[in-house]
């Protein structure tokens, strides 16, 4: 197999595993699923597919100001995140994000508007009580 062939081959695997998850993983999770099909895959080769499938809109990357996470689900969705864990999850409503008219987007084309809520997960509210 070809080097080109085996580079996209790897990106496919990692595109299909994060698409089979919902629970928004950063690379190093995903790294460890992914090995598990690939075993000679490195971690450097995860970071480097899943920016580039973030660069082209394929999937999402959530910034969370600590370590990234990558979502399978490219159209933009609400998601909470977890103060504490930094964990992120999927918000099961639609929200209606208010739209700009020219002059309130500075002149910018607005593409899109993210939606994050944060606080604290299961898990994280049973820890603080
Ligand atoms: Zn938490
Ligand atoms: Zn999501």
């Amino acid at each position: 197999m070809k080097i080109g062939q085996r580079r996209s081959k790897q990106r496919e695997l990692i595109l299909e595993e994060l698409k089979g998850l919902t629970c928004h993983p950063t690379a190093d999770e995903l790294y460890e699923l992914v090995r598990k099909r690939i075993s000679n895959i490195s971690l450097g080769t995860v970071y480097r597919n899943l920016e580039l499938l973030a660069a082209n809109g394929v999937i999402l990357k959530i910034e969370t100001g600590g370590k990234n996470r990558f979502d399978g689900m490219a159209t933009p969705h609400p998601h909470i995140r977890c103060m504490e864990c930094g964990k992120v999850d999927d918000v099961k409503h639609e929200v209606d994000t208010p739209k700009l008219d020219i002059s309130q987007s500075r002149g910018y084309l607005v593409k899109g508007c993210s939606v994050e809520y944060f606080g604290l997960c299961p898990e994280c509210r049973k820890d603080s009580n």
